[in-house]
C-alpha cells in the first residue's frame, strides 16, 4: 500500500528550523525585529507599500473589515464559494452579508453578480481568489469606485499569483493572506494585511495591537510610559517565532510556485479534455498561484458521481477533499435565514467539486497515480 497522499501539506527544511531556533534565543520573542523583517520582505514580495503581520488569515479579514470602518447597518458583498471566514469577518463587525454567486468558468466571483447586488447599504466586498486564481480586480475596482466601496480581496490561496502586470497584493484596497500549513507558506498560525494605503496600514496596526496608540518600542523610544486606547482592538500579533518562519519560508516561494506550476501543467494535460469534467477557465491576463487543483465532474449524477470518486480515491490513499460548500449552506447562515438557491453557480459547482493533490512536495509519480485512478475510475459514466 502506497502511503497517504494528502490534497496539501507544508514544507519545512532545515533552515527554517535555523531560524526559529535562532528567533527563540533573541531578547524578544514577540513584537520584536523578526514581525518588521518579515513584514518588509512580505510587502516586497506583492509590491506593497505596506504589510501588518496577524495571527491568522481570520485576523487579517477580520481586521481589514474593522480598518475600513465597516459596522452594523452596513452591507457586504462576499463570494459565496470560500472558507466559511471569509463572511465571518462581517458577522464579527456586526453587518450583514450578501452573498455574490461565481462565474461558472473560474469559479471566482461574477462581477456582474456584484454589481447587481449593490444597494444604498453596501460599504464593501470581500472577492475571493479562489484556488489561487485571482479574482477579476479590474472590473471589480471598477464597481467599487463608481460606488465609493472598499474592495478586500481575500488572497488566502494566492500569494504569488498575479493580475495583469501586478502581484496580488497590491492592487485591491487591502488583501489578506493565510499562513496556515496547508496554504502555500506557514508559520504554524498567521496572517497579512497588505495595503497601498498607510492609514489602512495604520488602523490595521493599531487594532492587532489593543487599539493603542503605541507599543512598547515607541514608547521607550519617546521615554514615556504612557499609552493611550484609541479604538477596541484585539490581541492579534504575531510572535517573532512564527514570522522567523515566515520569513525563512517566503524565502523558497518564488521556487514553490515554479513546481506548483509545473503540476498544474501535468493534470491540464492529462485532464482539461476529459468532458465529463471541468477544470478552471484561466484567463490570460492572470497568472494562478494553484494553492488547489479543483475539478468539477458534469452531467448527470454528478453528486453521486463526485461521491463516488472522493469515496474511490480516498481508499487508494489520495486525500482528496471539497472546496467549499457555499458559505450561506453551512448551518449557522442558515439560521440567519439565508436559503438553497440563493448562488445557483456555486450550488452546481460544488455538486461536482474535488481537489487533487498539489503541493510543491508533491512527487510526478505520486500524481501520476492520481491521473491514472481519475482516468480508470468509473466515474465518467453517468449513473
Ligand atoms: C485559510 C483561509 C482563510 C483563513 O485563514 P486562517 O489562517 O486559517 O484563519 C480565509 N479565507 C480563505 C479563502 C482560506 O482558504
Amino acid at each position: 500500500m502506497s502511503p497517504f497522499v494528502p490534497y496539501g501539506r507544508q514544507s519545512i527544511d532545515e533552515q527554517d528550523i535555523m531560524a526559529v531556533a535562532a528567533a527563540l534565543r533573541h531578547d524578544l520573542i514577540t513584537t520584536g525585529p523578526a514581525v518588521r523583517d518579515f513584514e518588509r520582505a512580505f510587502a516586497d514580495f506583492v509590491g506593497a507599500a505596506e504589510a501588518v503581520a496577524v495571527s491568522n488569515g481570520t485576523a487579517a479579514l477580520h481586521l481589514a473589515v474593522l480598518a475600513a470602518e465597516i459596522g452594523p447597518g452596513d452591507e457586504v458583498i462576499v463570494a459565496a464559494l470560500t472558507f466559511a471566514a471569509s463572511a465571518n469577518c462581517v458577522l464579527y463587525a456586526g453587518a450583514d452579508v450578501v452573498f455574490a454567486d461565481v462565474s461558472g468558468d473560474t469559479l471566482t466571483v461574477d462581477p456582474a453578480n456584484v454589481a447587481a447586488l449593490v444597494s444604498p447599504r453596501t460599504r464593501a466586498i470581500i472577492a475571493v481568489d479562489y484556488a489561487g486564481l485571482p479574482c477579476d480586480l479590474g472590473e471589480l475596482l471598477a464597481i467599487a469606485d463608481a460606488h465609493d466601496l472598499v474592495l478586500i480581496e481575500d488572497a488566502a490561496h494566492a500569494p504569488g499569483a498575479r493580475y495583469g502586470e501586478r502581484t496580488v497584493g497590491a492592487i485591491a484596497h487591502m488583501t489578506t493572506f493565510s499562513f496556515h500549513p496547508v496554504k502555500h507558506l506557514t508559520t504554524g498560525e498567521g496572517g497579512m494585511v497588505t495595503t497601498q494605503d498607510p492609514r489602512l496600514a495604520e488602523a490595521v496596526r493599531r487594532l492587532r495591537n489593543h487599539g493603542l496608540d503605541s507599543d512598547p518600542k515607541e514608547r521607550e523610544e519617546r521615554g514615556t510610559w504612557a499609552y493611550d486606547m484609541v479604538d477596541l482592538g484585539f490581541n492579534y500579533r504575531l510572535p517573532d517565532i512564527n514570522c522567523a518562519l515566515g520569513r525563512s519560508q517566503l524565502a523558497k516561494l518564488p521556487a514553490w510556485l515554479e513546481r506548483r506550476q509545473e503540476l498544474a501543467g501535468r493534470y491540464l494535460e492529462a485532464l482539461s479534455e476529459q468532458p465529463w469534467l471541468r477544470v478552471q477557465a484561466r484567463p490570460e491576463d492572470r497568472v494562478h498561484a494553484w494553492h488547489l487543483f479543483p475539478i468539477w465532474l458534469v452531467g448527470d449524477q454528478a453528486g453521486q458521481r463526485r461521491r463516488a470518486a472522493f469515496d474511490g480515491l480516498r481508499e487508494h490513499g489520495i486525500g482528496v477533499n471539497v472546496h467549499y460548500l457555499p458559505v450561506y449552506l453551512l448551518t449557522y447562515y442558515r439560521r440567519l435565514g439565508y436559503l438553497p438557491g440563493l448562488c445557483p453557480v456555486a450550488e452546481a459547482a460544488y455538486e461536482g467539486l474535488l481537489s487533487l493533490p498539489m503541493w510543491p512536495g508533491l512527487a510526478d509519480a505520486d500524481q501520476d497515480r492520481v491521473i491514472h485512478l481519475i482516468l480508470e475510475g468509473a466515474w465518467a459514466t453517468d449513473g
